[in-house]
């Protein structure tokens, strides 16, 4: 059993601006694990909020040693040795996209040494895939009416607050379309009583639900703030991983899960039906990533109430092919595993 890997920089359509900072060039790692003749494809999207960047994934992935396995089905324990490399709670972070990247990879060989798509070793239905919002990054009045345009052909938008102009942003939003709209602030409002104003405020503009309001070590506030309004309320930078959810029943709805942050596809499972036990909504979230983080989580699709997977269509080079979004919707392949092939 063999890892390789490769840095990929993704270029954005448009310089991408949250509450917290833009970006324009984005580096992913792609991992490829070799064994019996086949590679399975894997990625790691690294994110500073999460302590991650290119060079920790690659100090990481040096790390793994699956010498001591001769089995890829036995996944259950190659992946908790992979867990084990970095310990929960760690301060400099976990690794987890660098984590990430080797379960990808693995359920990729899986697939493709099983002649099987991964969709239906996860006993899900290709035809019921989700719906993709797609991402407005925060910007001037002139080019969210433009990124408005560019986005005609995706029905559902999701829209980056948490600054101090956010009701001019929606209202320009408003003036280019009557879209059903999901709103990200990020962490961005940082108080309770402001977080309650802006989410009445959105509650007449067609607001299906708001993502992560507060910052994430404000867990009272957002119970507070979540017994006052009837809004859907989504964790996002709350819920890493498994171990979070419990503590998120009185404050959340809903949790955004992203294999980027949670380890991948095992531990995403994991969290949906512990979520789904608590009477939570699901959603799956993504970094700027090529087709083969995007594919792995739309074969995960079929369980999300809501899907936000658009970010291969957010960039302009993916050398990868492999879900398609055609008007939102996650199209998969049937070829074997991810049914991800590299681009010449
Ligand atoms: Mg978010």
């Amino acid at each position: 059993m063999k890892l390789s890997w490769k840095q990929f920089d993704l270029h954005l359509r448009h310089a991408f601006r949250i509450s917290r900072g833009v970006e324009i060039v984005d580096p992913v790692m792609i991992v490829s694990f070799e064994h019996d003749g086949i590679a399975g494809f894997g990625e790691a999207s690294p994110t500073p909020r999460y302590h991650e960047t290119i060079e920790t994934v690659a100090a990481f992935l040096k790390r793994v040693d699956l010498s001591r396995f001769d089995d890829p089905f036995q996944t259950e324990d190659i992946l908790l040795y992979v867990q084990s490399l970095t310990p929960v709670g760690s301060p400099l972070g976990e690794n987890t996209s660098a984590k990430c990247a080797v379960d990808i990879a693995l359920h990729d060989w899986i697939g493709k040494k099983l002649n099987v798509p991964l969709y239906k070793l996860l006993g899900l239905d290709k035809s019921k895939t989700a719906l993709s919002s797609f991402t407005i990054g925060i910007d001037s009045p002139d080019m969210l009416i433009k990124k408005i345009r560019e986005a005609e052909e995706y029905p559902v938008l999701k829209i980056k607050l948490g600054m101090e102009n956010d009701r001019e942003t929606i209202k320009t939003i408003r003036s280019a379309t009557d879209k059903v709209l999901r709103v990200d602030a990020n962490e961005g409002w940082t108080t309770k009583e402001l977080a309650l104003e802006r989410i009445k405020w959105l509650q007449d503009e067609n607001v299906e639900f708001v993502e992560q309001p507060m910052p994430a070590a404000q867990l009272d506030d957002m119970k507070w703030l979540r017994a006052k309004i009837t809004m859907p309320l989504i964790a996002d930078e709350n819920v890493i991983g498994l171990r979070d959810i419990p503590k998120l029943g009185d404050a959340f709805d809903g949790i955004n899960i992203k294999l980027m942050k949670c380890t991948g596809i095992r531990e995403a499972v994991r969290m949906i039906h512990t979520a789904r036990a608590m009477n939570m909504k699901i959603m799956m979230g993504c970094m700027i990533e090529t087709a083969v983080a995007i594919s792995a989580a739309a074969h995960l699709s079929p369980l999300l109430d809501y899907a936000d997977l658009d970010g291969n269509v957010l960039i302009t080079d993916d050398p990868f092919d492999g879900v398609r979004n055609v008007r939102g919707k996650l199209e998969l392949n049937d070829k074997p595993g991810l049914g991800v092939v590299l681009r010449n």
